[in-house]
């Protein structure tokens, strides 16, 4: 028994992540469940470092040091579950086993009290940054046991990402919570994109930019307030040409956009819990619209009238403005959708018993995963000093570039309205903003109708209780009920 760690399941994430521990000195067991994969990472990289292949899983747990540690990267569901069971059968109490895969959170709940029940820790652990990030160091969130966290503090921290030369791991709470953690990332990830496409698409259809102009566009917003690996990729992604064609790569693309369903969960769980995350659930409906090709073939074929762009002929002075405007759009959608990812933490944290420091959450953002960014330090520091107690959108930073941004995304909202470009995460960012700040909602009367129609009674500015109308009665009397 010599490794301090290993790792099972030898794909892409699981090979990238088992020589990322080798790399930082960690004698490191690998298994996986057809041989010819330890094979090939042994033959391509085994001399990267101290690895201890093995053929069974009998091996595997036998060439670990204790308490045993093995991290699983297999396929989610019943390929994790498997390997779990099996690790489980052959370890001793003390032990830990962490699923680093892309688990859906209950189902992490529901491992770690099977597997605690049987005297062993279990992990789950969100890992972000792909396989690039396996390798050079992901940002990764593990939760669990803190017992298990004294173990993994020293192995995780030795391949994470840095951010300011702080290692991107922390423990984020028991049992779910890193996997929850994890989901909502995913999603914030899904609204950070989808506002770059609205942002691109305002550019490109409304302005007829080409997508090298706007390339540039968002290589230099990637030294504002906005720079962030997405800004950073979009840009280059835009630069693209197709070898094939000669013509710009992103015009050669299907525009069906996919999806794993991390974002789709995400807003599942934020209607369970009532937070309105409407950034992001926005953007995942955005996928799916992009991909209902019959339903779109179809709309295309009835030639609705399309709105009117005209911002072609906008002079040159007043098209930089409109370019400045969506970057000041873009700021705060962004804020939005980010304030209401961490809400839904908070809510999650509060249903499910979990005590989530979330301005340790937004430091561990910062490198490693596909959502870093500049502006998770002001995140962080928003957190950290209670400001963002409530909400994201009142801590002071927050609250003046939403202020000084405000003019600016009610005309790019207005605009792409106007023009039939459909820009569903800025427009819904600013309803929710407009919401929020409302004195009185339209809510009252829904209350109303809710009341006429089903006696669900309603409550009363100026006096306690609950109350109903006798609607259909003469005089339409108000009755109190408690
Ligand atoms: P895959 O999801 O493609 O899974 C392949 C691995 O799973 C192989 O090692 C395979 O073994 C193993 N496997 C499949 N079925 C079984 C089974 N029934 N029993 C045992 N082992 C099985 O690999 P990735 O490396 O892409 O991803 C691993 C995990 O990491 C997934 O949960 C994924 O969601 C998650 N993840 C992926 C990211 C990414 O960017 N790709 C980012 C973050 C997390 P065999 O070689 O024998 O077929």
């Amino acid at each position: 028994a010599e490794a301090n760690v290993g790792v099972v399941g030898l794909a892409a994430m699981g090979g990238s992540l088992a020589r990322n521990l080798a790399h930082h000195g960690n004698k490191v067991a690998v298994f996986n469940r057809s041989w010819g994969r330890t094979e090939k990472l042994m033959a391509e990289h085994g001399s990267e470092g101290e690895f201890y292949p093995a053929k069974t899983m009998e091996e595997f747990v036998a060439s670990l040091s204790k308490p045993r540690t093995a991290i699983i990267m297999v396929k989610a569901g019943e390929p994790t579950d498997s390997m779990i069971n099996q690790l489980a059968d052959l370890m001793e109490p003390g032990d830990i086993i962490v699923d680093a895969g892309n688990a859906h959170f209950p189902d992490t709940i529901r491992r770690e009290k099977a597997i605690s029940a049987r005297g062993l820790h279990f992990v789950g652990c969100g890992v972000s940054g792909g396989e690039e990030g396996a390798l050079k160091g992901p940002s990764m969130m593990p939760g669990g046991t803190k017992e298990s966290w004294e173990t993994l503090k020293p192995i995780l921290e030795s391949i994470v990402a840095k951010a300011e030369g702080e290692p991107c791991v922390t423990y984020i709470g028991a049992n779910g919570a890193g996997h929850f953690v994890k989901m909502v990332h995913n999603g914030i990830e899904y609204s950070d994109m989808q506002l770059i496409a609205e942002s691109y698409d305002l550019m490109r259809r409304g302005l007829g930019m080409s997508p090298s102009e706007i390339g540039d566009v968002f290589e230099a917003w990637n030294h504002t307030e906005l720079e962030s690996y997405l800004v950073e990729i979009t840009a280059e992604v835009l630069h693209e040409t197709d070898k094939k064609t000669g013509k710009p790569l992103v015009d050669v693309i299907v525009d069906h956009a996919g999806m794993k369903g991390t974002g789709t969960w995400t807003v599942q769980t934020a209607l369970d819990l009532a937070v309105p995350v409407t950034g992001i659930a926005e953007a995942v409906f955005a996928r799916g619209l992009s991909s209902q090709g019959e339903l779109r073939e179809e709309a295309l074929k009835q030639h609705f009238e399309a709105g009117r762009s005209g911002l072609e002929s906008m002079p040159l002075e007043e098209r930089q403005a409109f370019v400045n405007d969506i970057r000041e759009a873009l700021y705060a959608s962004k804020i939005v959708a980010y304030a209401q990812g961490f809400n839904e933490i908070t809510a999650a944290a509060k249903e499910y018993g979990w005590d989530i420091d979330l301005a340790a959450v937004a430091r561990i953002w910062r490198g490693g995963c596909i959502i870093r960014a500049k502006f998770l330090n002001l995140i962080s520091d928003a957190f950290e000093s209670g400001e963002a107690n409530v909400s994201l959108l009142f801590a002071p930073y927050f609250k003046d570039a939403l202020e000084t941004a405000d003019r600016s995304w009610r005309r790019v909202v207005s605009r792409a309205v106007n023009f039939g470009i459909p820009v569903p995460v800025f427009s819904s960012s600013l309803a929710y903003f407009d919401g929020l700040r409302s004195d009185r909602l339209p809510a009252a009367l829904i209350q109303g109708q809710r009341d006429f129609f089903g006696a669900h009674t309603y409550q009363r500015t100026d006096e306690p209780g609950v109350f109903h109308t006798l609607w259909a009665e003469p005089g339409r009397e108000e009755i109190k009920e408690s």
